[in-house]
């Protein structure tokens, strides 16, 4: 009988993460790691941050410790099709790999701007190494950049542009950036950020047609029948799960935007075998639904704890369940200013000051759902007074309880 095989699906933090635990039993199984990118998995968090402002270079952002005993790293191939039952996948040349268990951990991809034409083309995207160095090969000194899609990815992005000296437009159908994640407060506040530091801030408007001029350069028509010139256009409209191959066997979430569904330890609803981790996961959140998260520390956490399931379901292992319940957080920095957020906000329905207000250095808000049961909190210009109500949003706690906490003094 051959060795106990494990195939990780994808490369990215998931995929690196559950293959340097699986590799702990190295001599117990052999895992097969096959990934679409063409090389190790790397920091994906500074595709729009250092390595698109030149900050760190492309040798420097490669993940320490992939040289994993008993890893083979099958890179540069796709991954075409999953049959459930067999635990086998087939690759894009038609290679056919069967396994014990399957570990899936593909991603997302960038949404696309939807019905533009011709010159739809030439949008950029952000999602690899590969994609920042074509970002960076189509900038020059001073270009104009249109973002379209003022959410998270976008925020950052026209950061580090603007620092750059690039002249900057980001536009968005909301009334300000990434309010669904921070609440109208600290959104306003985003906003004015962008406003002061140079960025062309359009609101409330949409990308309607894109143009290209003799001279190569784009021209935008939104909405609001104004129009904006640029040399680059890159689109942030949000990512979607890398599940496209996956539809049509019962492992997907049509609720959760095409996830995987996993359990809490992230194996397959109803496969076993199978499991699922990182951003094209959804497990089941604080109130039931299924969520995902699309987080560089979560989807390292989500690969662990889907190899350590594989290794228990293996009986190489004991089961490792003493994972605390995950409370998402994120920190990014908005034109210098550290913005840090903790928990769910994707719940919220309205938001009562934490801290201060936005016209001091430091400010937090708390974000609560439609009970009144606070889900999430968000600090600008420092992280202590999001972190020291941890507990009360993990519990959900009644909003009322912030009262009691700050008269206890804590
Ligand atoms: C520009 C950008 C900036 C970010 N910044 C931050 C940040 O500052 N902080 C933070 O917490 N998070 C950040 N994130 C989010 C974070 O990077 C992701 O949540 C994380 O990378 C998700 O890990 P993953 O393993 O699920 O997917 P990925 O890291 O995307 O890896 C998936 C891998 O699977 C491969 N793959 C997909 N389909 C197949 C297939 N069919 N066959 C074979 N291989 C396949 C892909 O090529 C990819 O290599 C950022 C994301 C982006 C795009």
């Amino acid at each position: 009988m051959g060795m106990t095989r494990v195939l990780v699906v994808g490369a990215g933090a998931a995929g690196s993460a559950a293959a340097t635990v699986l590799a702990q039993a190295a001599g117990e199984l052999e895992v097969v790691v096959v990934s679409a990118e063409d090389r190790l998995p790397y920091n994906r968090t500074t595709v729009n941050k250092g390595l698109l402002s030149g900050a760190v270079d492309d040798a420097s952002i490669a993940l320490p410790g992939m040289d994993l005993p008993g890893v083979t790293w099958r890179l540069g191939e796709r991954v075409v099709h999953l049959d459930p039952v067999d635990r086998s996948v087939r690759l894009a040349g038609g290679e056919q790999l069967t396994a014990d268990a399957i570990v899936l951990a593909v991603g997302a991809s960038p949404r696309p701007v939807p019905g533009l034409g011709p010159a739809a083309d030439r949008i950029l995207t952000l999602r690899s190494a590969a994609d920042t160095a074509q970002l960076r090969a189509a900038l020059t000194p001073g270009a104009a950049v249109a973002i379209v899609g003022a959410g998270l990815i976008g925020t950052e992005t026209a950061g580090v542009l603007r620092q750059a000296g690039h002249r900057v437009v980001l536009l968005d159908t909301a009334a300000a950036p990434m309010a669904p994640l921070v609440g109208p407060t600290v959104a306003k506040w985003i906003l004015q950020a962008h406003r002061a530091a140079g960025v062309d801030v359009r609101v409330g408007t949409t990308l309607q047609t894109l143009s290209e001029q003799a001279d190569q350069s784009l021209s935008l028509a939104l909405s609001d029948e104004t129009q904006v010139a640029a040399e680059v256009v890159l689109a942030a409209l949000g990512a979607a799960p890398d599940t496209g191959w996956l539809t049509g066997i019962g492992v997907l979430d049509d609720a959760a935007a095409g996830a995987v569904n996993v359990d809490d330890q992230h194996r397959v609803t109803g496969w076993p075998g199978l499991y699922a981790a990182g951003d094209s996961a959804a497990f089941p959140g604080p109130d039931g639904a299924r969520v995902r998260i699309e987080h560089w520390g979560a989807a390292l956490a989500q690969g662990r704890k889907a190899a350590h399931a594989v290794l228990a379901d293996l009986g190489l292992r004991e089961p490792d369940n003493a994972v605390p319940p995950e409370l998402p957080s994120y920190s990014t920095y908005v034109h210098g200013t550290k913005l840090t957020i903790l928990g769910w906000p994707q719940l919220a329905t309205g938001e009562v000051p934490l801290l201060g207000t936005p016209e001091d250095e430091r400010f937090a808000v708390a974000l609560h759902d439609a009970d009144g049961r606070l889900v999430a909190a968000v600090g600008v210009g420092g992280a202590r007074a999001v972190n020291r109500i941890t507990d009360l949003l993990q519990r959900r706690a009644p909003v009322t309880e912030l009262a009691s906490d700050a008269a206890a003094g804590r």
